[in-house]
């Protein structure tokens, strides 16, 4: 049993920055875990917690029911792995990767069957007798991972292991890591700002925004049922289309048509001001004259991504939207030019040109 479990852990910084608002989060032993959020969220500060490198200023930290908040990161048999992987330029890949074991006093016999079990998995077999310089980035990072795997941790905690490899290796790297992650079943915890690795690596994903648990829950959840306007935003490529809209029993009033929903929404007795949310894949091109839920728009930008069509696109009605409550949600700059640009996600079939109307 490797269950993680933080109680009310916050963390202030000397210099007064509040990195982490009080936090709740129990990751399950054995699951794949995922820390998403933008930059400076406070992420990378709650792996440091978890793994003993950063106090808390308040909160407590259980790893298999133990209190392990005071102890040092050697005491917590985690494994880390960093965006910038450490791995010794002047060792081979065994060294490397028997150096954490070496310094843990195991036997020769024993770190000779760990080295070669987890280059085994690893894919590393034929490269141990090599030098770092002498590696593909992907390989390195491959030895890195090695050296984690080899201590035989209760958890790994990985931060942003892929971000300094090329966009081809991440992909590559990023189905390698699932699959070993399932291959050892060992409890892990992963650091990414990058929405689509967390969709597709995490069993459950948490998604921070400045120091505070927005929503916990699987990719599924979050994408269908985004707790807030932050979590419907952030999750998702092309991102959410967010407009101002009003909302009256069951008619959804959007500046460009109005929709008649499946069943009134519940609590909402008189017209209320509300933001909608339509997904990119949520639109299609009406064929003739559409019908009632179809409506006309000038294409702005049209991009081919092979198996699709992002369109960007405009609508005479948003041009002069009220746009005050989203300005302020979504804190949209001040100099914006007041126009609101819709995105869908067609299929690469569909017939569409920039500055068609
Ligand atoms: P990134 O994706 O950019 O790495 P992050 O979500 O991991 O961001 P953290 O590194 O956890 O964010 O930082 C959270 C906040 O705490 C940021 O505002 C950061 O500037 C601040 N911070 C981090 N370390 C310190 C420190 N030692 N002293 C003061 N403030 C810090």
């Amino acid at each position: 049993m490797a269950e993680i479990v933080c109680e009310g852990i916050a963390k202030r910084f000397a210099d007064g920055t509040q990195a982490l608002q009080p936090t709740d989060l129990t990751i399950r032993d054995g699951e794949f875990f995922v820390l998403v959020g933008p930059s400076g969220c406070g992420k990378s500060t709650l792996l440091k917690i978890i793994v003993g490198l950063e106090r808390p200023s308040a909160g407590e930290v259980r790893v298999a029911g133990e209190a392990v908040t005071g102890r040092d990161p050697k005491d917590r048999n985690m494994a880390m792995v960093f965006q910038s992987y450490a791995i010794y330029p002047h060792m081979t890949v065994r060294e490397n990767m028997a150096f954490p074991l070496k310094l843990g006093r195991l036997p020769e016999a024993e770190i000779a069957t760990r080295v070669e079990e987890a280059a085994a998995i690893l894919e590393l077999t034929e490269l141990l007798g090599r030098k770092p310089a002498a590696l593909s980035g992907g390989q390195r990072q491959r030895v890195a991972m090695g050296r984690a795997i080899v201590r035989q941790p209760a958890a790994f905690l990985l931060d942003e292991p892929l971000s300094n490899l090329d966009a081809k290796l991440r992909v590559q790297m990023r189905t390698e890591l699932g699959r070993l992650q399932r291959r050892l079943g060992t409890t892990t915890v992963y650091v990414t700002h990058d929405q689509t690795e967390a969709l597709t690596l995490g069993e459950r994903i948490a998604v921070l925004r400045r120091g505070a648990v927005q929503q916990v829950g699987t990719p599924r959840e979050l994408y269908q049922s985004p707790a807030n306007l932050f979590v419907a935003g952030f999750i998702g490529s092309p991102a959410m289309n967010l407009l101002p809209a009003t909302l009256e029993g069951d008619r959804l009033r959007l500046p460009m048509l109005e929709l008649v929903l499946p069943e009134p929404a519940p609590g909402v007795p008189a017209a209320r001001e509300v933001i909608a949310g339509i997904r990119p894949e949520d639109f299609r091109v009406a064929p003739g004259d559409g019908d009632a839920t179809s409506f006309r728009a000038d294409v702005e930008l049209v991009e081919w991504l092979g198996a699709d069509l992002f369109v960007y696109f405009d609508v005479a009605a948003l041009r002069s939207a009220r746009l005050g409550v989203l300005e302020e949600e979504l804190g949209l700059p001040a100099e914006h030019d007041g126009r609101l640009r819709l995105v869908a996600r067609l299929g690469s079939d569909c017939r569409v040109r920039e500055g068609a109307g």
